[in-house]
């Protein structure tokens, strides 16, 4: 039996509309929610995702800015720029494209933006209000994975929840949400002992390493919904196309529900950017 697909791409294009909405109306009321983007260096694919970002946002009916550094920038002249943005009360949201050159003290700038303005939900401050069960700001990838799930009619509570991957972009704040959703959460790593032990017992299982196809439909549990977050992309000799952490053509058999890669957790990840950028503005009127 093939697995029904969860369509990141649909549900990003319903979830959007939505938020096309509300940012007309604060327009109508003089207020442009507006996302500023630092881009440090020339990785092509953050240069990809910075423009993926923008386009979205200016799509939405959002202003967006972009502020593009050379690889090796003064860090001073960043941190400048951020106090900068702070401080200007039209700008809502603040993102500084990741991953930062090495002479960056990465964990020092996403400090530097103000906790009320960091719409990727990095900041310290953010981290600890979702840990208490309180977010503010909600990383946009768990955060949109969290939607597939709901979207797909998941049930979560009491679900036995297994994330692959425990990154503080990704799979910390997943197991974070999934924990809050009822779910009995495993989290698993590269010293993870038998990792498909874990992966078979999984109701909900969040695929986030960067391995491509690692999971494979031997490690799933028949009917589980499996979230595919892994962007890679195959070396030429293998086609070149990006693929997931998921083996998908044997996943499917076995999955009850799928994500694809592309089309899954991508487009929903930068929804929820323009979702929490939003959220920003409105909060500013109160
Ligand atoms: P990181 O490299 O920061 O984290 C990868 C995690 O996978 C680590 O926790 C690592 O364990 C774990 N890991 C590595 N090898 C294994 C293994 N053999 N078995 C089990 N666990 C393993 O990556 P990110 O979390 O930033 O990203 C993960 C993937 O998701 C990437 O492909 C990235 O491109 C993609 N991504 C996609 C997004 C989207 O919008 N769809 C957004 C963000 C990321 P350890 O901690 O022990 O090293």
């Amino acid at each position: 039996m093939s697995a029904r697909i969860i369509d990141g791409n649909a549900l990003s294009a319903a979830v959007r509309a939505d938020l096309a909405e509300r940012a007309a109306k604060l327009v109508a009321r003089g207020i442009t929610p507006s996302l500023a983007v630092i881009l440090v260096g020339e990785d092509p694919a953050s240069a990809v995702y910075v423009r993926n970002k923008v386009a979205a946002c200016e799509k939405a009916g959002m202003r967006s800015l972009k502020f593009v550094y050379a690889p090796d920038v003064n860090p001073a002249e960043v941190f400048a720029k951020i106090a900068e943005l702070n401080a200007d009360a039209s700008v809502h949201g603040i993102l500084v494209q990741l991953p930062l050159p090495k002479h960056f003290d990465a964990d020092a700038v996403l400090e530097a933006i103000a906790a009320d303005k960091d719409v990727d939900g990095f900041h310290a401050e953010n981290v600890g209000a979702l840990a208490q069960g309180n977010p503010r700001f909600i990383p946009c990838t768990p955060y949109g994975v969290m939607k597939m799930l709901e979207s797909s009619g998941t049930p979560t509570k009491g679900a036995e929840a297994v994330i692959v991957g425990r990154s503080n972009i990704v799979g910390k704040p997943m197991a974070l949400l999934l924990l809050g959703a009822g779910c009995t959460v495993t989290v698993c790593h590269s010293q993870t002992r038998d990792l498909a032990f874990h992966t078979r017992r999984a109701d909900i299982l969040v695929a986030a390493v960067g391995r491509p196809k690692m999971i494979t439909g031997d490690m799933i549990k028949p009917g589980a919904t499996v979230i595919d977050v892994g962007i890679n992309r195959l070396p030429p000799e293998q086609g070149g196309k990006l693929c997931g952490d998921v083996d998908f053509d044997s996943a499917k058999e076995v999955a009850g529900a799928i994500t694809p890669v592309p089309g899954g957790v991508g487009p929903m990840t930068i929804t929820m950017l323009l979702a929490n950028t939003l959220e920003a503005a409105e909060r500013s009127l109160t």
